[in-house]
């Protein structure tokens, strides 16, 4: 390919939202696109994740099947993204539906993260990801036209593109935008991933992925693919208060089960007999940062994705299909100014052409990730006021009721909103050409 013109995206991170756009991206033959990931390997991390209609759709329309497959794709049977049920009597006071209409493989599914990343990677050619590469800045070389991007080991490649899919704490969102970086919520989550057999022998164990609401706390249970089982517990502190606990924990660290039992003692026998049976727990500490003014970053060469892009922290389970669905209109954008051809093409986008993708990419995205922002810290800041505060239990079940509808997150329409923005700019050309 020594001759023939391509266009250089460079992606910081391996994780969904950046494995996603090189899958989206890699059939294009004048795409040429590495990602460059700070783990030295990527190996088994995390706990469940869900994924929502809209990153199930998107998968589906990408050819990333196997991530679809039962085996790792755990749905509910009754069609309910989330069953809500009582800390004490176990009884379901409230359940989440799907609004529109939603094919069976494109339910709400539960993944242990390590398998939806591994299915990823089948789709990804290994030698274009590149271990132990940390980003550390971005400059640009004025005489080549490109962007100069270097790593923490000294080492430097150059892109015509930047697209931080670097997470949450995202060093490319910081290197532009220093004061972006996300501060913690006062929320812990204790994450546990394990052999189903741990808890199989409870009777009345949840077939289905359930969140069970106490005043001061929740716990999630949800079956895995491959004969796993996920247990999240979590803790709500002030997070401005001097003695909040957990204030100075680290994210992904060994919890202690003991904690857990503590906290879940007072709840009904069966969550009492699950959490007895949890093996182990790991910390995370959740953060979250408000949403960042401009996506198109870097002279119109640099943007972002994923948590990177929109650092909510988790809430409503949403990380995983958002990035997907920035994956897809990241490569969308991309294909509308370079769209692949069967043979080479004679012309590379010009810089006008990049930025003009950046901005769509950006008007598909942005307001609606904008708004889960809105609706994260809104939720958050609820939820702190309440610490501390009793809550009869007729209160915890209005609560339970009245929660935030999920679905307009859940069952988004990236192609849709695409669509929509390509043709107001089609409108603005024709206006603009009648003036
Ligand atoms: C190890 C790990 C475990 C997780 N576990 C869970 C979980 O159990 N449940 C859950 O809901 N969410 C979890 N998340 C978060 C979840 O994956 C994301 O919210 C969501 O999938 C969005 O994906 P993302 O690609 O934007 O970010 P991420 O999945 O966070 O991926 C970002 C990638 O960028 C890499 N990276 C970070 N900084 C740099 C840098 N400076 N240079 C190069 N590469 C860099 C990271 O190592 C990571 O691979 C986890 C994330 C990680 C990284």
């Amino acid at each position: 390919m020594a001759d023939t013109p391509s266009l250089r995206i460079v992606i910081i991170g391996a994780g969904i939202a950046g494995l996603t756009t090189a899958i989206a991206l890699k059939h294009h033959p004048a795409i040429d696109i590495d990602n460059y990931e700070r783990a030295s390997e990527l190996r088994e991390i995390g706990a469940s994740i869900a994924l929502g209609p809209n990153g199930m759709r998107t998968l589906d329309k990408l050819g990333i099947q196997n991530a679809l497959d039962e085996s790792i794709a755990f749905r509910n049977e009754s069609g309910h993204p989330m069953i809500y049920r009582h800390y004490k009597t176990n009884e379901v006071v409230s359940t989440d539906s799907h609004r529109g209409s939603v094919e069976y493989r494109h339910l709400t599914s539960r993944f242990y993260r390590a398998h939806l990343q591994q299915a990823l990677l089948e789709h990804v050619d290994p030698s274009r990801v590149h271990l132990s590469k940390a980003f550390h800045s971005v400059s640009r070389d004025v005489t080549a036209g490109k962007l100069l991007v270097t790593f923490t080991d000294g080492t430097n490649t150059t892109a015509d593109i930047l697209l931080g899919a670097d997470g949450i704490h995202s060093a490319v969102r910081r290197s532009f935008v220093a004061t972006s970086a996300p501060t913690w919520t006062g929320w812990v989550a204790f994450r546990s991933v394990f052999p189903i057999s741990h808890v199989s022998h409870i009777a009345d164990l949840p077939d289905e992925a359930v969140h069970i609401w106490g005043p001061d706390r929740t716990l999630f249970l949800s079956r895995l693919g491959k004969d796993l089982f996920t247990v999240v517990g979590s803790s709500q502190t002030d997070p401005a208060a001097a003695d909040a606990p957990y204030k100075d924990a680290v994210w992904d660290t060994d919890g202690d089960v003991n904690v857990l039992r503590e906290y879940y003692q007072d709840w009904s026998p069966l969550v009492r007999a699950v959490v007895d049976a949890v093996p182990h727990t790991r910390v995370y500490p959740n953060t979250a940062a408000h949403a960042i003014d401009s996506w198109v970053l870097g002279d119109g060469r640099v943007t972002l994705a994923g948590d990177a892009a929109h650092a909510h922290g988790g809430a409503f389970a949403a990380g995983g299909s958002l990035a997907i669905d920035d994956a897809w209109a990241f490569a969308a954008s991309i294909l509308e100014v370079f769209p692949a051809t069967t043979t080479a093409p004679s012309r590379i986008p010009s810089e006008t052409d990049i930025a003009r993708a950046l901005r769509l990419y950006e008007k598909t995205r942005k307001e609606h990730t904008d708004r889960v922002l809105r609706t994260v810290h809104q939720g958050n800041r609820k939820k702190v006021a309440r610490v501390g505060k009793v809550e009869t239990d007729e209160e915890l079940r209005a609560r339970m009721k009245s929660r935030e509808d999920p679905s307009w997150i859940h069952e988004h329409d990236v192609e849709a909103t695409f669509l929509s923005v390509l043709a107001g700019e089609g409108k603005r050309a024709e206006e603009q050409a009648r003036l």
